[in-house]
């Protein structure tokens, strides 16, 4: 079997010793003679995981006692309407900030629950994007809470800052950020990400919510969304994706093994920095946002002649480096590189990106 470096922004690789580990438990899990896809989710086994990912999580992340953390289905796109549901007043308004597609995404779906106000705060100097700080964000006095997503995984674009608003409840889609890099959680009143990109498997969503916000939702919230519901059975209302959630808790004990999440923040603005050095050495890439906003996740660049975006995707798949095109809606390049994605496959993408330019340069 071939290796590849897989730099696919959802669902993203895995690291090879969690596969590993996966591997060997798939038909045994826990000695039961069993897989964990077969056993049931009220089991001692299971509950066992359940405490023990969450412990995990909670050391990890710094997570207050006055925050819980729930495992949900349906992704972070089942959170853009669970969000209005649960923490929107009746006829309410609510602040949506508009920095890519995501956030965009977001504030659309909560407009069919109530008063949405989509402050707009990407900017454009010379032809490079930035975000404008927060103290000149148009935020309303009046509103219930303030959405944001401090990396918007298609733009490559990031808020590094962390939030200022006082007496407001700020919400972060934090699905390509989570576990990426060190966040101060009492800063926030609901985070949440779907796993596929730096927590495991696709379907399980995290959510990490401060407890005195549990407790009203729309009366025509569906249960499965409702934040106070999912609180009182522990996340084990109804059957929880339990495979996913089983990866994320290897994900989280190879996190604590590689030396938590200070450790991997060094790690991942490493690897940023050898992809954006290469980009900016030359007008053969380049990246459109400024150096404060650029996404230590998605680093996305397009090559001089936009032509050769097809042939650059090929010749790196046959050089063992995947999926590395952008979603149509943004075009040239992006290289997402979660957690999982090690340093070598970025040397090895930094090799072939000079490889490249050295070949076609004069086209
Ligand atoms: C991937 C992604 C989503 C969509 O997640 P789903 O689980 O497919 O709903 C939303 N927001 C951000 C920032 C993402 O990266």
């Amino acid at each position: 079997m071939n290796y590849i470096y897989n730099f696919s922004a959802g669902p993203s690789m895995l690291p090879i010793s969690v596969m590993k580990k996966a591997h060997q438990d798939f038909r045994n899990w826990c000695n039961l003679g069993s897989s964990i896809l077969e056993i049931s989710h009220r089991s001692k086994e299971f509950l066992e995981l359940q405490k023990n990912s969450k412990n995990d999580l909670r050391e990890l992340l710094n997570i207050p006692n006055n925050y819980e953390i729930l495992f949900c289905h349906g992704g972070a796109r089942g959170q853009f309407s669970a969000i209005p549901m649960n923490l929107s007043e009746k006829n309410s308004q609510v602040d949506y900030i508009y920095s890519g597609y995501w956030s965009k995404k977001a504030a659309e779906e909560a407009q069919k629950y109530c008063k949405t106000n989509i402050i707009h705060v990407l900017q454009e100097i010379d032809n490079i994007k930035y975000v404008l700080p927060y103290h000149k964000w148009n935020i309303n006095l009046n509103s219930d809470y303030i959405h944001y997503c401090p990396n918007e995984t298609i733009e490559g674009i990031a808020i590094y800052e962390e939030p200022i608003f006082k007496n407001k409840n700020i919400i972060g889609d934090f699905s390509s950020t989570l576990l990426s890099r060190v966040i101060d959680i009492s800063k926030y009143s609901l985070i949440y990400a779907s796993a596929q990109k730096n927590i495991g498997a696709s379907g399980l969503t995290i959510i990490i919510v401060k407890k005195e916000l549990l407790k009203k939702s729309k009366k025509f919230t569906p249960s499965i969304l409702d934040y106070n519901i999912m609180y009182n059975y522990d996340s084990l209302f109804n059957t929880p994706t339990n495979f996913s959630w089983y990866l994320s808790s290897l994900i989280f004990k190879w996190l604590k093994k590689i030396g938590g999440i200070q450790k991997i923040e060094e790690i991942n603005q490493e690897k940023s920095k050898l992809l954006y050095q290469v980009i900016d050495s030359s007008n053969f890439y380049k990246n459109f946002v400024h150096k404060k906003n650029r996404s230590q996740m998605n680093v996305v660049f397009q090559l001089k002649n936009k032509f050769l975006d097809n042939l650059f995707v090929k010749e790196a798949q046959l050089n063992n480096l995947y999926a590395l095109k952008n979603h149509k809606i943004a075009g040239g390049i992006r290289a997402s590189i979660y957690n999982s994605m090690p340093l070598a496959g970025i040397k090895k993408l930094v090799k072939f990106m000079l490889y490249f330019k050295k070949k076609y340069s004069s086209l």
